[in-house]
């Protein structure tokens, strides 16, 4: 629209004639001030040499960082079984499929995406056995699936987190452990199984797969039977442990070491 750009527009200024006299005062007391200005001994002196500090250090304030990595830091969301199979089912007592393992998968692994994108990060959801996978290069890769809808007993409730063996920098890979660990049973307060944690874990195919500099875990978010309610009712919270447990790791948060099994 016209009338807009017309508003945004400079005002023209009245052409200015300043008398010789005053512009030369006016030279004299600019080049004075700057001398002073850069004098050694008060070039860093007092507030100058805050601004100056200012100006050199990076500024980090609540919305910098990892809202906006330059360039964008990639990271993996695997939906467990999406693509291949169902997973683990609910059946209703006429037989019925009345839920999938996959469905539960996926619905956290989209939050899990749609929240890490929010915060500038590049994020690929994966299948199961997404092609991407092989070589796949990434800060971080985890694997999101649940654990069985049968009723086993009252201790069939909480979560797992295993990391893969098969990395180049342990350390790292327990970091991510340590902090989905941490993070995801802080949030949603189901609690971490540390000795029931298989060999289908540990060795996840994903991880043969990937390059392997990338660190990659796999977390079991709960159990379809007990913990059905918050993984269906309460996905959000269940997606925001994932989140924030990847965070944790990516900024280095400081975390409690997880009790290795
Ligand atoms: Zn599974």
């Amino acid at each position: 629209m016209e009338s807009t750009k017309e508003r945004h527009a400079p005002r023209p200024r009245k052409p200015h004639a300043p008398s010789a006299f005053f512009s030369t005062i006016g030279m004299a007391i600019l080049i004075a001030t700057l001398f002073t200005a850069w004098t050694p001994n008060s070039l860093f002196a007092g507030n100058l040499r805050e601004q100056l500090r200012t100006l050199l250090t990076p500024q980090t304030g609540p919305d910098s960082g990892f809202t906006t990595p330059q360039p964008k830091l990639r990271i993996g969301i695997v939906a467990g079984h999406m693509g291949n199979d169902s997973g683990a089912v609910c059946t209703d007592e006429n037989g019925e499929v009345t839920l999938t393992e996959v469905d539960v998968n996926y619905k956290i692994a989209s939050l899990v995406r749609d929240s890490l994108t929010a915060k500038g990060f590049q994020v690929d959801l994966l299948n199961e056995f997404d092609t991407r996978l092989n070589g796949f290069r990434a800060v971080a890769l985890v694997s999101i699936h649940n654990d069985s809808c049968e009723y086993i007993n009252e201790e069939a409730t909480g979560f797992k987190v295993a990391a893969s063996l098969e990395t180049r920098d342990l350390n790292r890979a327990q970091r991510l452990t340590a902090c989905l660990v941490d993070r995801y049973g802080q949030i949603t307060g189901l609690t971490f199984h540390a000795n029931s944690i298989t060999p289908d874990m540990t060795e996840y195919h994903a991880f043969s797969e990937i390059d392997p500099n990338t660190i990659t875990a796999i977390i079991e978010t709960g159990f379809l039977n007990l913990d059905r309610q918050i993984l269906t009712e309460q996905t959000d919270v269940v997606a925001e442990g994932i989140t924030q447990g990847i965070l944790c790791f990516i900024n280095n948060e400081s975390v409690l070491p997880t009790p290795i099994p």
